[in-house]
C-alpha cells in the first residue's frame, strides 16, 4: 500500500519551525541529534530557530552573542546536505522597545529560512521565568495580558517577522483570562496579524507546562482560523527527545478548529501545505 504523501516532503507530520541549540545556553544536545529525532518522529522538515543575538546586552543569559552568530552558522549549515528531513536556518527574535533598530538593519540580511517573533518581557520583567514566578502574586493579571498583547501588536507592525510564537505566553502558569475577556483583548490583534500577512504557530511546548494547553488555545486558533491565519507548528524543543512533541495532537487541534492546511517556509517564502489526516 503506498500511503499519499501528506506533505510538500511526502512525510507524515509538519515540519518542526521551533527548535534551540546550545548557544541560548538553556538547550543541550548537537543539532545532528535533533535532526535524528525529527527524522525518527516522521517530521517533513526542522528548523533551528535560536535565540536572536542582541548587541545591547538584553537578556544575554539566554541568547547567542553577536560574535557567537557565526557559530550557529557553522551548528546549521552542515546539516543542510539535502538529505530528509530537511533542514532550515531561522531565529526566535525577541521583540522588546528598543530593539527595532538593530532588528531592521540586521534581521533582513541574514540568510534565514523563516523568522519567530515573540515577547519574553514586559518591561524588565521576564514574566514566562520561572525564577520570576513570584512577581505574577503582585501583579494585576488582566493588565499584564493587556501590556503583552500590546507589545506582540508592536512586534506585528515591525513587519520583520514572519511567525509570532506561543502567542498567548502570559497563560503558562495557569494565568488565564475568562474566555469573553480573552476574546475581546485578542480580536484585534488577530486582526493585526491577518493584515500583516504574518502566520502563528501552534506551540506544543505549553503541553510540558503547567497550564497543559498549546499555544495559543483552542478559542483563540479558532479566532485566527476565522481570519484565514495561516498556521505552524513547533516544539520548542530544548533537548532532541522535544523535537515534534505531541505533534499528531497538534494536528488534530488545528483540524477541529477548521484548519486543512499549514505553511512551509524556504529563504523567507511560504507555501501552503495539507495537514495529514490521522
Ligand atoms: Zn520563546
Ligand atoms: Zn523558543
Amino acid at each position: 500500500m503506498n500511503p499519499k504523501p501528506t506533505s510538500g516532503y511526502g512525510l507524515r507530520l509538519p515540519a518542526d519551525y521551533h527548535t534551540h541549540t546550545a548557544l541560548c545556553k538553556h538547550a543541550t544536545g548537537a543539532p545532528a541529534e535533533f535532526r535524528q529525532a525529527a527524522a525518527t518522529a516522521g517530521l517533513a522538515a526542522i528548523c533551528f530557530t535560536d535565540h536572536c543575538p542582541e548587541p545591547s546586552g538584553y537578556d544575554a543569559r539566554h541568547r547567542m552573542s553577536l560574535a557567537q552568530y557565526p557559530d550557529y552558522l557553522d551548528l546549521v549549515q552542515p546539516l543542510q546536505d539535502g538529505e530528509a528531513p530537511v533542514v532550515l536556518l531561522g531565529l526566535e527574535a525577541d521583540f522588546f522597545p528598543g530593539t527595532e533598530p538593530f532588528l531592521r538593519e540586521w534581521l533582513p540580511r541574514q540568510p534565514l529560512d523563516l523568522v519567530l517573533g515573540s515577547v519574553h518581557y514586559i518591561r524588565d520583567w521576564g514574566f514566562d521565568n520561572p525564577d520570576y514566578l513570584k512577581m505574577w502574586e503582585s501583579v494585576d493579571v488582566k493588565g499584564v495580558w493587556r501590556e503583552y498583547f500590546s507589545l506582540v501588536s508592536a512586534a506585528v507592525d515591525l513587519r520583520l517577522f514572519d511567525i509570532i510564537a506561543h502567542f498567548d505566553l502570559p497563560k503558562k502558569f495557569g494565568h488565564r483570562l475568562r474566555d469573553n475577556v480573552m476574546t475581546e483583548m485578542v480580536q484585534p490583534v488577530l486582526d493585526r496579524i491577518a493584515g500583516a500577512g504574518m502566520a502563528l504557530e501552534i506551540n506544543t511546548s505549553g503541553w510540558r507546562r503547567d497550564v497543559a494547553e498549546a499555544y495559543p488555545s483552542p478559542l483563540i486558533l479558532s479566532l485566527a482560523c476565522e481570519r484565514n491565519i495561516p498556521i505552524t507548528f513547533g516544539s520548542d524543543a530544548h533537548v532532541p527527545g522535544e523535537v515534534g512533541h505531541e505533534f499528531a495532537k497538534a494536528v488534530r487541534l488545528a483540524r477541529e478548529v477548521g484548519y486543512s492546511e499549514s505553511l512551509q517556509y524556504r529563504k523567507r517564502q511560504p507555501s501552503r501545505s495539507p495537514l495529514p489526516r490521522d
